[in-house]
Formats: structure tokens, sequence, C-alpha cells
């Protein structure tokens, strides 16, 4: 075992950390956190720390942490196949089972599962299979991507384009011109404050209006959201958004991507948050809780009415011309195989129904009279409480102050992961579906205490 000190100089000299202050981390002025194990919804650090993970890592690890079912599985799976390719028709048991798991637990009309590594790279091939499927319709002026202000949808150069975080796009000379972004659905903040739900919907349907006849309908090939936005703020959609949204999307021709990557395999408390909104998406992107983060893998669910064309297309012009050398890797399919066993087998979509919605509930009772917190919203097993400068008038805090990480840190202190979401004061909270009520009133109270004793 390396001492500490030295893995620290290591760390600093060799080691690029994705989403981190590069020269602040170099000269030492954040800590390198190193994390040794886990187990159930709690992680354990090199300082023998136990701290409850109310993040779920980064929302994927939905099944908690240490299960050996999940484990052995990989291990078998290593022992008897490591690798295999599945290009021109190749496959494995484990791949072909979880394409057809998904598919039996998937909205209806989907028709195939591609596989991939990472939510970045799913959304990747989403966007490739719209471009393909709209010259195969022979309309090759169709093909912009919509997305919404707030959305995350990667960190690639198309995908982070689609992500409407300014901190994805500056100096990195995105977007690409093929994406247009939209409003966000996010009541809390709207812009006139006597609009009332059902008038901010008509606002956002009314944008999104102005932005398809602006930009020509027939240059609009698809539309991306999540079904609540996530990184963006964790911000469920006001009712009849998502209805109101697909009547304009259906008006037009315009594709729709539900990206499930936070959502997919339960963590609203239905299996897909499609089912959850009433969304009825052309493609599904999946990726963390497939697998719950025990091996990497990702997936696109391709729905029946553009696999009809992409089989088309290769009729007529030979095999798809997209692949990755780890597609359906048969590690990640048998972790996805056990873990989406494991789901049924302990009811953790259930779980993550009622402990959600009850950790929504006590949260926004112990917190929301606070006069520094604007917002307490959430739904199953995603919660955020947004902190604002003046209740009344809806200022929010200088960035520079960093409230929200602030807060953040206080509470690992506690012993408790809460996620200072990246745009904005609010403290995100997405937990492993095995968290219990008694884990639930861990959280809230010790935020609370954390809230009510900062001095903002
Ligand atoms: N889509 C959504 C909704 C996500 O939340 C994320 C990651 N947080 C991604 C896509 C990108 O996934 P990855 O980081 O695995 O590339």
């Amino acid at each position: 075992m390396l001492k500490n000190d030295q893995l620290d100089q290591w760390d600093r000299e060799n080691f690029f950390h994705p989403s981190t202050h590069l020269a602040q981390h170099a000269r030492g002025e954040s800590p390198t956190r190193i994390v040794t194990g886990g187990s159930g919804c709690h992680i354990v650090d090199r300082e023998g720390n136990k701290l409850l993970d109310a993040f779920a890592g980064l929302y994927c690890v939905n099944v908690g942490y240490g299960r050996k079912e999940i484990a052995e599985a990989i291990a078998d799976q290593a022992k008897e196949l490591a690798y295999y390719h599945s290009y021109v028709g190749h496959g494995t048991e484990a791949s072909i089972t979880l394409a057809k798991m998904i598919l039996d637990r998937a909205p209806k009309n989907m028709s195939k599962v591609y596989f991939g590594l990472g939510g970045s790279d799913a959304n990747e091939t989403n966007v490739k299979l719209i471009w393909y499927y709209n010259n195969i319709l022979g309309r090759p002026e169709k093909k912009k991507i919509i997305s919404r202000w707030r959305g995350y949808h990667g960190s690639g150069l198309m995908t982070g384009s689609l992500t409407g975080l300014e901190l994805f796009h500056k100096k990195f000379d995105l977007p690409l011109e093929q994406v247009v972004h939209t409003e966000a659905p996010y009541f809390f903040r709207r812009e006139n404050a006597e609009q009332t739900e059902s008038e901010f919907v008509a606002h956002c349907v009314a944008e999104l209006e102005t932005l398809i006849s602006l930009e020509g309908a027939d240059t609009i090939a698809a539309f991306i959201g999540e079904p609540i936005l996530g990184t963006g703020g964790i911000v469920p959609p006001p009712a009849g958004y998502w209805a109101a949204i697909q009547e304009v999307l259906k008006k037009h021709d315009i594709l729709l991507v539900a990206d499930e990557v936070v959502t997919g395999f339960g963590r609203l408390g239905t299996m897909f948050g499609s089912e959850h909104y009433g969304i009825e998406p052309d493609l599904i992107t999946i990726a963390k809780g497939m697998t719950s983060a025990y091996a990497p893998l990702s997936g696109s669910i391709v729905g029946e009415k553009m696999w009809t064309v992409l089989e088309k297309g290769t009729d007529e012009n030979g095999p798809i011309g997209h692949g990755w050398t780890y597609s359906a890797h048969p590690i990640g399919a048998a972790a996805g195989v056990a873990n989406l066993n494991l789901i049924d087998s302990l009811g953790l979509i259930e779980n993550a129904g009622t402990v959600g919605s009850y950790l929504n509930v006590q949260m926004r009772q112990a917190l929301h009279e606070h006069p520094h917190v604007g917002d307490v919203r959430g739904e199953g097993m995603m919660c955020a409480i947004e902190f604002v400068a003046d209740k009344e008038k809806r200022n929010f805090f200088d960035p520079a102050q960093k409230i929200g990480p602030q807060i953040a840190a206080g509470l690992l202190e506690k012993g408790v992961i809460g996620r200072a979401m990246p745009q904005g004061d609010i403290l995100g909270f997405a937990p492993p579906f095995c968290l219990t009520k008694e884990e639930a009133d861990e959280v809230v109270s010790k935020t609370t205490d954390v809230v009510k004793s900062f001095s903002f």
C-alpha cells in the first residue's frame, strides 16, 4: 500500500482530473480525495471516514456499493470471455440477454439497443443516427438539433454543444452550429414572476415555436431533453410541459430524444422517466443506472420508426458505418444483466419511489421557510435546494460567493455527500435506490443543521 503523501504527490504530478480546477489542484489548493471502499449507501475514504453518499457517485450507483452479485457476474464473465467485439453480427450471451431485458422494460414502440460506453458517446450515436435517418429519407437539410439551456447531454464536441451550460462551451468553441438552444422548463427561474405554471408552459411552447419558425422546420431534425433536468439544477418540468412540447414536435416532424442517462432504470420510481411524464420518444439514451456504474456501459434505444429507415439505409448503402471497439463489451453487459436482476429482486424501483418522495417531503418541510431557501424541489430519488439572496425578490447570490459549494462542503464535514450543482447555488441529492427512511432522515437533519447555521 502506498503512503498517502506519496499518492498525493503522484496525483498532482500525473493525474488530469475531469471537471476540476487544474491549476488550483496542481498547486495543492484543493484536496486529493481518495476513496477506498463502499457498502450500501456509504463510501469510505482513505482517512477511514464513512460518508453517506446521497449523490450515488454521479447519480449512477443506483443499487448501492459493494453488491457481490454484480462483482461476481463481472468476474465470471472476465474468466470465461473478457472480450470479443460485436461487429458484423458477433455477440455474447450477456450482450444479447441485456438487449432483450432492456427492450422488455422499455416504453412501447422501441425496437433495438445499440451499446456504447458512457452517456456522451451514446448521445453522439443518437445524433449520427438522426442524421443518417434524414439522409436516407432524402431530406439532407433537416439536421439541426434543439436542446434546452441547462440541459446536460455530455461533454464531447456534439454532446458538449447539446449541453446547455456555459462552463461546457466557454473557450472550447462550442456550441457547434448544428445545435440550437431553447428555454428550460425552469418554473422557479421564470423571468415573469406573475406567470402561473400553465402560462409558463405556454411561454416555453411559444419560445420553441418561434425558434422552429426562425430556423425553418425543414432544418430541424430532433429535440433532445432529460425528462427532468439533472445537472442543470434538478428541475422537474411543470405539469403539462411534455405533452405540449410533443404536440409541437409532431406537428413539425421533429424526432424526440429522451436522455434518460439519469432517469433510466428507476430513479423516478418508474422504469423510465418517459413513463413518468408520458413522453413518447423516438430514441432513448441510457447509461449510468444500466450497470449501476459497476462497469462502463451506455446505450441508445432505437424506436421502430427510425429502425425501419436505418435498415433501409443499409440495404441501399451497405453496413452502418458506426461502431466502437468496446460496443456491447461483455463485462459491461454481464454487469448490466446482474444489475437489472438485482433491481427486480430487491424491489429497488419501488423503494426509489417511496423513500424518494419521503426524502422530498421531509426536506421541503424542514427548509422551505428558511429566508435563503428559494425552492425545494424534486421527484423520486432526486431532490434539490436552491438558495437565494432575497426570497421576495427572487434575487440570486453572486456566483463568486460560492454559497452552494460552501454548503456542500459543510455537509461533507458532517458525513453526508450532496452535490453543489454547476450553475446556480443549488444543492442536489440523488441517493442510491436502497436508501432507507432512517438514512433519508439523516440527510435531511444534517442538511438542515448546515443550512440553519450557515451565515449567508
Ligand atoms: N446525459 C445525461 C442526462 C447525463 O446526466 C450525463 C452525465 N451526467 C450524460 C448524458 C453524459 O454521460 P457521461 O458522463 O457518461 O458521458
